[in-house]
């Protein structure tokens, strides 16, 4: 029987040990620093918007669940080193003691970490970043405090938005603040930032373009300032971005941003030695670079390859996409592959084709929604490299379509004659789609 060992039970690890598990002939070992595993952090901004009150619901695993597989877990223990010529990890737990495993492979799921910045007053209580279990639980006492009347976010990426809505929805103000321009960068140009921003407006969030400067406050936080104000604030949420937690192999190769560097089967430069997840940086087709996407889905996916590597299968050499959604104020939106801005941020020349249409023909009864949609592709040989969309009705799951074409390196012109079904119940006979792939100039 095989020895795996799994270093971190966030989504990647488990994700791999759920599968290795399921296959039959692997004892699998997880070590885990904190005292539980399978939260869910997207679940964290529903647990702070109320839609459910429970903490156990925003897990998706259970540490019984992973036993009854065959997991051994154990919690509260720290890997400290590992050896990987000697395949042997060493560990540390909560009470002190030190010990060593040895592996056939080891899995290297450390994750992510909240990046920090230098300002004075970060000190302050009520100051919060929301990456762990910890946090959630910390804000979320924080939330049902009756002096909170204002809230701050920091970042207005995907997990800031959605914490100012979360926040706003239980009834409190709500200051939104960006450092850069425009909101969703990473993810979406401006026409499909701005709809989203327009949204927060319209629910009362202030949403600031503005660097902040220092926290003021006895012992608590009760003033940000910023360089454009100050304002009255008990809390502060801070998503300002991650880092990857990757300094256990001092001899695997690097990312620049010091994630391990893995190839599309997730092996690290080291023998038996994978990295998945937040830790990890895949090599990007598109950019040419070694990117980490800090994504659960991606945590999964690539969980999913290293498994399916140890265990022999083919894998396929498709590069990370970044592929997300988000709904806010009853607004859809979703991104797959590179924005528009990012790709000549990196110096690709393409070009964008933009449709807007109605969801349904328009003879159907009801609310027929429109439907924002935009292609970004090389110029070169109108290979698509990113696609968006906006609408009120539910079209996130259109982006997956998308995201798959990007990985078989489809052009345009090949999306054009894709076989798509009409059924007024759904969409239109000239699919929206196939009409922006035609439109490409
Ligand atoms: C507020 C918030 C909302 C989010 N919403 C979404 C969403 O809706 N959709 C989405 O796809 N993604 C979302 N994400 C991102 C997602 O949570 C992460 O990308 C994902 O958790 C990464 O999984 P991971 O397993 O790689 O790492 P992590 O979740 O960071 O887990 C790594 C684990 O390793 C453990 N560990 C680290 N070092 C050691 C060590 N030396 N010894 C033992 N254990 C160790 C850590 O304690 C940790 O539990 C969100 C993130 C946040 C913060």
């Amino acid at each position: 029987m095989q020895k795996i060992v799994i270093i971190g039970g966030g989504p990647a690890g488990l994700a791999a040990a759920r599968i290795l598990l399921r296959a039959g002939g692997f004892q699998v070992s997880i070590y885990e620093n904190n005292d539980t595993i399978g939260f869910l952090n997207g679940g964290f901004v529903q647990w702070l918007k109320g839609t459910f009150k429970r903490a156990d619901d925003a897990f998706t695993t259970t540490i019984e669940e992973m036993t009854q597989l065959g997991a051994l877990i154990y919690l509260n223990t720290e890997v400290t080193q590992v050896d990987h010529l000697a395949k042997r990890v060493y560990v540390r737990d909560n009470a002190g003691h030190l010990s060593y495993d040895t592996y056939d492979r080891l899995i290297l799921a450390t994750g992510s970490r909240a990046s920090q910045f230098p300002i004075p007053g970060m000190h302050l209580n009520g100051i919060h970043h929301a990456k762990f279990y910890q946090d959630a639980q910390a804000i979320i006492a924080r939330r049902d405090a009756p002096d909170l009347k204002r809230v701050a976010v920091f970042g207005g990426g995907y997990i800031g938005v959605e914490l100012a809505e979360a926040c706003r929805a239980f009834g409190k103000e709500v200051i939104l603040v960006e450092p850069s321009s425009q909101l969703l960068t990473a993810h979406y140009d401006r026409p499909f930032a701005d709809q989203i921003e327009a949204r927060l407006k319209a629910q009362g969030i202030d949403v600031q373009y503005a660097r902040i400067q220092r926290f003021l406050g006895e012992s608590t936080v009760s003033q940000m300032v910023t360089n454009r104000a100050t304002h009255d604030v008990q809390l502060v949420l801070l998503n300002i971005g991650f880092y990857p937690v990757a300094d256990l192999c001092e001899g695997a190769a690097r990312a620049e941003n010091s994630a391990y560097r893995v190839g599309a089967d997730q092996r690290t430069s080291l023998p038996d030695v994978y990295a998945v997840g937040d830790c990890s940086a895949s090599y990007d087709k598109i950019t040419g670079e070694y990117r980490t996407i800090y994504l659960a889905s991606n945590a999964i996916r690539t969980g999913t390859i290293a498994a399916c590597h140890i265990m022999g299968k083919p894998i396929p050499d498709t590069s990370p996409l970044n592929t997300t959604a988000l709904c806010i104020q009853g607004l859809y939106l979703a991104s797959t592959g590179l924005s528009a801005a990012e790709a000549r941020a990196h110096d690709i020349e393409v070009n964008i084709s933009d449709l807007h249409a109605k969801q349904f023909p328009a003879f159907m009864k009801g609310k027929n929604d429109d439907v924002t949609l935009r292609l970004v592709y090389r110029q070169s040989d109108r290979v698509l490299i990113g696609a968006q969309m906006a609408s009120e009705y539910d079209i996130t799951e259109h982006i997956n379509y998308y995201s798959l074409a990007i990985q078989q390196n489809l052009t345009v012109n090949t999306l054009c004659f894709a076989d798509t079904f009409f059924m007024p119940h759904f969409n239109q006979a000239y699919n929206y789609h196939l009409l922006c792939a035609l439109g490409a100039p």
